[in-house]
């Protein structure tokens, strides 16, 4: 296993920076700074997506005959690092990381030549109507029925805790063609436009007063067979495929990034007793225990890159590893944080945190988005497949079962 850089891949690096000191300007720093969702918002990941778009590096992960850069596991790794480092717009992964590898697998030419050139563009948004509920993680219980009438599929149900639902023009969801049998052997994949009569959109407003998360409802909603992707009934295998790509990545630059910043607070924040939060015995032991977790975490991810760089597959005991210990770890620092400011943490600022806020914060700069992080953190564990479900399959693998 080798760990270390070549010296053609610090070369890139070297690029991939002088390209983010550049084009990651100022003005879209202090933006990104002032977010605290799982992604940007529209407006601000639409402009980065199109900065990334035009430089032809917005699909890392793609073949170049789809419009992606072709580059190798350790180049796409030290993008996603850089990137997470500098703390660019978190864009959406559910049509570049989701929904394009699954076109791409399972797609018709026609599908796949009208879907991917505007899943990269940014012109069409995507949410995924996986959940419902009463099924999440037992996601096979789905109950969003699709008749078959004609060229169509009528949809009547639910889905629910849609990520960015209210800005996406296309969904791409799990619906149920079939009761008998298998639940897994009566699913299909269909894509949608969100504008589809019939179909309507509840905000959810999460504990961070965010507006993130959604239920989609659809009564009757028409979707032409066309729209299908995979064969009917079949979509339990698009699904699966699909949820390789959403266990999440580049944990270890987030978690650094997010150290970094639990350092600059300790150093500006005093603690109970007076002295600054950085000299407290304490928070110090903490803090070091979290940086050793993000050490694990780091050599886990770069393992997993070695493992890939050689020809070998991520394997699910460490897809499952990563994303358990980078979430639980992120949230560790994000309570950090939270202790760090203290009585800053409870105004309620969420007025002076969307882009283009005219409304003052309250408290020092450093402090304004640590409750609102903290409070989003904790859905971490949970999407993706909780942690839980993680712990279980750990088992599983482990026990041989
Ligand atoms: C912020 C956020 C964004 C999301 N975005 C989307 C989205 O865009 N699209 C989408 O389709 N879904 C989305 N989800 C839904 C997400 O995938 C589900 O919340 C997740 O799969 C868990 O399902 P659930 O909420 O139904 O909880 P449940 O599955 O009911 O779980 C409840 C609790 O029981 C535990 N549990 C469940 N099964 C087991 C088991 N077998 N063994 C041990 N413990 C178990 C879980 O870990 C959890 O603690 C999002 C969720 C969140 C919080």
């Amino acid at each position: 296993m080798d760990l270390a850089l070549a010296p053609a891949d610090l070369a890139f690096r070297d690029e991939v920076r002088a390209f983010l000191s550049r084009s990651f300007t100022p003005q879209l720093r202090a933006a990104t700074r002032r977010q605290s969702g799982v992604f940007a918002e529209k407006e601000l990941n639409q402009r980065w997506q199109r900065i990334l778009f035009e430089r032809g590096w917005v699909a890392p992960s793609w073949p170049v005959e789809y419009g992606g850069t072709g580059w190798s596991v350790v180049q796409r790794y030290i993008f996603d690092t850089e990137c997470a480092e500098a703390g660019t717009p978190a864009l959406p992964a559910m049509g570049l990381q989701m929904c394009g590898p699954v076109l791409m697998r399972f797609g018709t030419p026609e599908q796949k030549a009208f879907f991917l050139p505007r899943i990269l563009s940014g012109e069409h948004y995507w949410c995924q109507g996986y959940s419902e509920p009463g099924s999440g993680s037992d996601l096979a219980s789905l109950q969003c029925r699709a008749v078959r009438d004609g060229d169509d599929y009528v949809i009547t149900g639910t889905k629910i805790w849609t990520t960015h639902a209210q800005f996406a023009n296309w969904m791409f969801a799990l619906v149920r063609t079939r009761s008998e049998g298998k639940p897994q052997a009566g699913i299909t994949f269909l894509v949608l436009p969100m504008e589809s009569p019939g179909l309507s959109i509840r905000p959810i407003i999460t504990l961070a007063g965010e507006h993130e998360v959604n239920q989609v409802f659809f009564d009757s909603v028409r979707v032409p067979v066309a729209n299908r992707i995979g064969e009917e009934n079949d979509g339990w295998t698009v699904a699966k495929y699909l949820l390789e790509f959403e266990r999440g990545h580049a944990f270890a630059a987030r978690i650094r990034a997010a150290l970094r910043q639990v350092k600059m607070l300790a150093a500006a924040e005093a603690s109970g007793s007076g002295v600054p939060l950085a000299e407290d015995d304490d928070f110090r032991r903490r803090l070091a225990e979290a940086e050793i977790a993000a050490d694990a975490v780091d050599f886990t991810e770069r393992r997993i890159i070695s493992q890939l760089a050689a020809g070998g597959s991520t394997g699910d005991a460490a897809a499952s590893m990563l994303k358990l210990k980078g979430t639980e770890t992120l949230q560790t620092v994000t309570e950090l944080a939270l202790e760090a400011i203290a009585y800053y943490a409870a105004p309620d600022q969420r007025q002076a945190l969307g882009l283009g806020a005219n409304v003052p914060e309250i408290g020092p700069e450093h402090a304004i988005t640590v409750s609102a992080r903290y409070l989003n953190t904790r859905a971490a564990t949970i999407y993706g497949g909780s942690s839980e479900v993680q712990r279980n399959i750990l088992a599983r693998l482990a026990l041989g079962l």
